[in-house]
């Protein structure tokens, strides 16, 4: 059993004040692979009066400065990869193939970025033509408060960790009490990089307990979040009362239009993506919009698709599915697809209960619903796990329209070959991210979105701004 007690605080590995174990749970197994604490208010206190401390020298470095840690951080992840990658695997089921590839690949890969967009960010500048000594200068906000999800782990807390060193922002960091063990691995690269004390802080705990610390505290000017609606909600009711910044990375149910004129492979592309990370990303393809001439060919693909999604052991190497994260996970999504049954979807793969085989470890079966309409509960709610909803459109306009009927509005797709039809739906569909035909967004593009899925954007440039007070300058001497 993994013993990981101790919080960073201040440069140092410190017990937590009062003892309050927390096991973490092996979703493949269902028992205990880990135990950690769950910080207490003396916690919190301590590690937010650690950054506070260390916050004028920290954000007087030159940007230079802060940047040289970053390349370190990022040369000790690299060296440590393996150990990420294993480390996600065991908390939250990563399979070991995947965890590689793209859960630890998108901590390095948002690392590098940054780097890139630190390089070229202009600290001061002038604001503009025909107006001498009007300048504009982005300057760290303070103290923040970061609270990520246990999804995507390492994603979530360098596009965080990051750009606040960057800005030169001190942080206080409350990963998932979830999936904790890769955060507490990171901080060991912090520490070993060099970071000066009291920049980074962790401290592990729940939403009502450090986290609503952190919501609430003070001496924090901002809160940069990643997880549910309601949790975001929670904090920016509760950071109103010290009129933080509050910065939402939010749930999604994102649209995918499949037009009849699409490459072979988009339907393919459409599930497989859905499926991914075992259907736990906010940006999932999870409503597969179909024009009707086609549809029928679709759900042929489609189901095809399914079966050939194979879910097994997260240790074994392979493209299968792993489990998702947890008991109550599980339950949620075991009642969404009843409730799809319910509402009268059409079962065409998967369903109810785990796949053959598994019969411990919180597996889901590979499950797509044809002939769904808008309003059924599995078009309608973020489900986070593999499970496809697919419904037919006659026009266009009634595809846009029944996209754009959600609350969300993180991530939408499309599928076309016709060139005017893909930029003309790319302005139309409301969200903070469209893609069309499998493309990239491109290294160093923002991540965020509209409407529920929070106002975030982070990466790149954006996700250093973020994490700035932009200062109105008048009466600089050139
Ligand atoms: P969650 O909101 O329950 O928890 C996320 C984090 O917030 C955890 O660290 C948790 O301890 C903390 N938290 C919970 N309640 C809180 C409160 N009242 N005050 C302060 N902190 C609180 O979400 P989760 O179950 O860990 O993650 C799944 C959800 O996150 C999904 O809905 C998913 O769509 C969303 N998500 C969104 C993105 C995105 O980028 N938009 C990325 C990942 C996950």
């Amino acid at each position: 059993m993994i013993e990981k007690r101790d919080f960073y605080i201040n440069g140092r590995w410190t017990a937590p004040a009062a003892a309050r174990d927390y096991a973490v749970i092996d979703p493949s197994t269902e028992e205990p692979c880990a135990v950690i604490s769950l910080g207490d208010r003396a916690d919190t206190e301590a590690a937010v009066a650690a950054a506070k401390a260390a916050l004028p020298a920290w954000r007087a470095t030159a940007p230079e400065e802060r940047l040289a840690y970053v390349e370190k951080i990022l040369a000790i992840y690299k060296e440590r990869y393996e150990e990420m990658a294993e480390a996600m695997s065991l908390e939250m089921g990563a399979p070991i193939d995947f965890a590689r590839s793209e859960q630890a690949g998108a901590g390095t890969w948002h690392i590098e970025n940054f780097i890139k967009a630190a390089k070229d960010f202009e600290w001061v500048h002038p604001l503009g033509d025909g107006t001498p000594g009007a300048m504009i200068a982005y300057e760290a906000i303070g103290v923040v408060g970061l609270i990520t999800p246990w999804n995507w782990p390492m994603n979530q807390v360098t596009l965080k960790v990051i750009p606040a060193l960057i800005a030169g922002c001190t942080m206080v960091l409350k990963p998932s009490e979830e999936a904790p063990l890769s955060s507490l691995l990171f901080a060991e690269f912090i520490h070993d990089a060099g970071v000066p004390a009291g920049v980074f802080n962790l401290v592990n705990g729940d939403g009502v307990g450090v986290g609503s610390q952190l919501s609430t505290h003070p001496d924090i000017q901002m809160i940069s979040f990643t997880g549910s609606t309601r949790a975001g909600k929670a904090i920016s009711i509760a950071a109103a009362e010290t009129l933080k910044r509050v910065v939402l990375e939010l749930g999604g149910k994102g649209a995918n239009l499949v037009f009849a004129d699409c490459d072979e492979k988009a339907v393919k592309r459409g599930v497989r993506h859905m499926f991914e990370n075992t259907g736990q990303s906010c940006n999932a393809p999870s409503r597969m919009l179909v024009e009707r001439s086609y549809y029928e060919k679709a759900l042929e693909i489609a189901a095809q698709t399914a079966a050939e999604t194979q879910t097994g052991n997260p240790r074994e190497p392979g493209r299968h599915l792993g489990p998702v994260i947890n008991k109550s996970q599980f339950e949620k999504i075991q009642g969404l697809i009843e409730s799809g049954i319910k509402e009268g979807a059409r079962l065409i793969a998967g369903g109810l209960g785990r796949p053959e085989g598994l019969n411990k470890g919180y597996y889901v079966r590979p499950t797509i619903f044809a002939d769904c309409t808008p309003e059924m509960t599995i078009m309608r709610e973020e489900i986070f796990g593999p499970v496809l909803s697919i419904m037919p459109f006659d026009t266009e306009e009634e595809a846009v329209a029944i996209a754009n009927d959600t609350p969300y509005g993180l991530t939408n797709y499309l599928q076309t070959q016709d060139p005017a039809r893909t930029n003309r739906l790319l302005r139309a569909l409301d969200a903070g991210m469209v893609v069309a035909n499998g493309k990239s967004r491109g290294a160093g593009a923002p991540f965020g979105g509209v409407k529920a899925s929070g106002r975030a954007r982070e990466g790149g440039r954006w996700g250093i701004e973020e994490f700035c007070d932009v200062k109105s300058i008048g009466g600089w001497v050139e």
